[in-house]
């Protein structure tokens, strides 16, 4: 099974003629609203690759309609806590040109207890697979926790934040990194990614494919992305990492799980939205590249 330990957020996108300017009060002319966060997404795209996801989490009594959307979506949500803080949410401006501000509010997801967490945890079975990344907090208690219980410990660098990355990197077996995460890492470390120790990292490069560093054989391995009319590319990298954890998670090894998450990913970005439009795995064999 897989464990995460994520965000569970509201994306509020709002349609505006132009971004609002400091001062200005602008009418939106339309509202949609769609389920977010790196958690999510990444659950959501591990349960449709076909793996068992526990999500670990939080909401307020907001929330509710979010954690219904995850059970749909096959999630198994009974460690996702109700708090007295409203659900994380992302106010989202859009302008005609699509350029875009963000407002984000980590509410519920910044409020989960260590109480919750070891509860969670301690259902886990030795060689199951635990996910974070950086929108919620106990990241370093978990991955500690994690370590301890013999899970495999994986961790996405996002949103960067270099307390938190050193915090959990010596708890790691597998970190997933974009392009400038895995800038940010050496600046803030001054290593290089075959230098931190850590059993395998994965760098992600947006339409130039992804890479594979294995500590142990000192191999790099690259998988170039398909190509496709990429119409959106948000949650193209949590719908990679999702498959690449459902993969390892099904025995598959990872040069395997690495081109079916390509193949994931590439989709993905044919499509707009986010959780709502992930990939199922069938969708992903079939794709015609
Ligand atoms: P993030 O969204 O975290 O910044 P990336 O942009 O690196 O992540 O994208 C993650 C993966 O999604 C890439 O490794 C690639 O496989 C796939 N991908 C991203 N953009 C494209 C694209 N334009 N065409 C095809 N595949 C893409």
């Amino acid at each position: 099974a897989i464990w995460n330990l994520g965000s569970i957020n509201a994306d509020m996108v709002y349609a505006l003629p132009h971004l609002p300017a400091p001062g200005e009060t602008l009418a939106a002319t339309d509202l949609q609203q769609f389920l977010g966060g790196k958690g999510a997404n990444m659950s959501v795209a591990a349960a449709r690759a076909g793996s068992h996801v526990c999500h670990i989490g939080a909401v307020g009594a907001d929330g509710v309609w979010a954690v219904d959307r995850l059970t749909e979506y096959g999630v198994d949500t009974r460690h996702i806590a109700e708090t007295d803080t409203p659900t994380g949410h992302a106010i989202i401006a859009v302008d005609r040109q699509a350029e875009n501000q963000i407002i984000l509010f980590p509410g519920a997801n910044r409020e989960i207890s260590t109480d919750q967490l070891g509860q969670a945890l301690t259902q886990a079975e030795s060689g199951d697979i635990l996910i974070i990344q950086n929108e919620t907090n106990m990241q370093a208690e978990a991955a500690k926790m994690g370590r301890d219980l013999g899970l495999r410990v994986c961790y996405a660098a996002a949103p960067f934040d270099a307390t938190a990355v050193q915090s959990v990197l010596p708890f790691l077996d597998l970190l997933f990194l974009n392009e400038v995460e895995a800038q940010q890492l050496q600046q803030a470390t001054g290593k290089t990614p075959m230098e931190l120790g850590i059993a395998d990292v994965i760098i992600t490069l947006g339409a130039k494919g992804a890479r594979h560093f294995c500590a142990e054989t000192g191999e790099i391995q690259d998988f170039p992305a398909h190509r496709v009319t990429a119409v959106d590319t948000t949650g193209a990298g949590d719908t990679f990492t999702g498959y690449v954890l459902s993969g390892l998670d099904r025995s598959l090894p990872m040069p395997q799980a690495m081109a079916l998450a390509a193949r994931a990913a590439a989709l993905m970005v044919t499509r707009p939205g986010t959780a709502d439009v992930i990939p199922d795995l069938k969708e992903v064999q079939e794709a015609s590249f």
